[in-house]
């Protein structure tokens, strides 16, 4: 039996992942399973996974989770600090799917202590991606990527020289905008925007997808994690979301990775990893599958592609930069204080300015929590300075 461990559990990556354990219950010994606000979720999966140990983020939070488990012997925990020592449990095999900055310190923690992980929280690689690797290769920690793309791209290269790779082509959907225009994007709400037409996936990762933020940062996660520079790596929209991503090679060769839209294949993959084995997801029905679309991403309607190329050309903290100055726009746009096409001016203008915070290598936590916090409080100063 292979011991695990779930953080973000109460999530759609770790809902997901709970299902497919529980369609081979028989092989996993679940350690710990987190999560933060959905408490009685979080109960549910403890006792429906039979784990040792189950942590809430919000310390607030611990008596509700006390009285759900009680009489369950199913050990209790609060706060930051009890997820970070959570993470810090060996096992042999954790998925990091907390969401947004927050899961970078647990991806750390895992690949400090882990046997694998599996990442799923994309912030890990676009904010440390340098410290995770380093941390990774000091414990012998196998990094195995959960993102669809990722995913995709790490089936295509299996057996490959990364050398003879000519280009990563990212396949994204287009989102619930992709046939929108300018002023219909400008006016969108954040309902809208949460809905998108073929992914279920949680609520700040969907409006990342309509704003192609989430596309911005899997370019950097692709870099990132495979050592591929911005320039070899392109974005194609297909509406289907059937091919997760393609790899094209020195020989013109072009190998794609296909399947359904469901997030299981892909977390299947790293939680078998090297073996494949069912997981329960549905079989791709060629019969019913009549065409497979691609057109070229429109840059002016999603203008977040070329922010993540500056970022990735600044290299140092501006991916940290990036990526928090998009949270705290997704935050101002839930709120309603500010449109759906004022993130990418926010994000770009905060980018554009972080030599007045001074770049430098991304390679402790103290320097990434600094340029974090400097980021959201610059586009705060900028929303600020805008409704003057
Ligand atoms: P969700 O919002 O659905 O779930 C996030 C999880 O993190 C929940 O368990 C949530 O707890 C927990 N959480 C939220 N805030 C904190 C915090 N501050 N500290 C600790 N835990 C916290 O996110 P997704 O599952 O959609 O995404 C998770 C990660 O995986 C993201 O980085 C995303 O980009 C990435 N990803 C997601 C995909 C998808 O299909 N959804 C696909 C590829 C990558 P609670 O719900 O109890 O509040
Ligand atoms: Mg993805």
């Amino acid at each position: 039996m292979r011991s695990i461990s779930i953080f973000g559990a109460t999530g759609s990556v770790g809902q997901n992942t709970v299902s497919i354990i529980q369609h081979n219950r028989n092989a996993f010994d679940v350690h710990a399973v987190t999560g933060a606000k959905n408490i009685e979720k979080l109960a549910e999966i403890a006792v429906a996974l039979n784990a040792k140990l189950a942590v809430t983020s919000e310390i607030s939070r611990l008596d509700d989770l006390q009285s759900r488990l009680k009489g369950t012997g199913i050990a209790v925990q609060a706060g930051r600090d009890a997820l970070l020592s959570a993470a810090a449990d060996p096992v042999d095999w954790a998925i990091s799917a907390v969401v947004g900055f927050a899961g970078l310190e647990v991806s750390l923690k895992i690949a400090e202590n882990g046997k694998t992980l599996a990442l799923a929280n994309k912030e890990s690689l676009v904010c440390g991606g340098a410290l995770l690797h380093e941390t990774c290769k000091c414990a012998g920690t196998t990094l195995l990527p959960v993102d669809s793309e990722h995913s995709a791209i790490f089936q295509a290269l299996n057996g490959e020289d990364i050398n003879r790779v000519e280009r990563v082509i990212l396949t994204a959907s287009g989102g619930p905008f992709l046939n929108s225009t300018i002023e219909e994007m400008a006016h969108a709400t954040p309902e809208q925007a949460a809905d998108h037409p073929n992914w279920s996936m949680g609520q700040r990762i969907s409006i990342d997808s309509a704003s192609m933020f989430n596309k911005a940062m899997e370019i950097i996660e692709t870099k990132e994690l495979f050592g591929i520079s911005g320039g070899k790596i392109d974005v194609v929209i297909h509406p289907q979301s059937i091919i997760h991503s393609m790899v094209g090679f020195k020989d013109g060769a072009i190998i794609a990775q296909m399947g359904p839209t469901d997030m299981c294949g892909a977390i299947g993959y790293a939680l078998y990893w090297p073996v494949r084995t069912d997981t329960g997801v549905d079989r791709l029905d060629f019969s019913k599958l009549s065409q497979l679309d691609f057109q070229p991403a429109d840059m002016d309607r999603f203008p977040a592609i070329a922010i993540a190329h500056d970022a990735m050309k600044r290299g140092g903290l501006a991916g940290t930069v990036f990526n928090a100055a998009k949270e705290q726009c997704l935050d101002l746009f839930l709120d309603r204080s500010i449109g759906f096409l004022d993130m990418a001016d926010l994000v770009n203008e905060t980018v554009q300015s972080l030599e007045n915070f001074g770049n430098c290598d991304a390679d402790s936590m103290d320097k990434i929590l600094k340029s974090d916090t400097w980021a959201r409080e610059y586009v705060l100063k900028l929303f600020k300075m805008s409704n003057k």
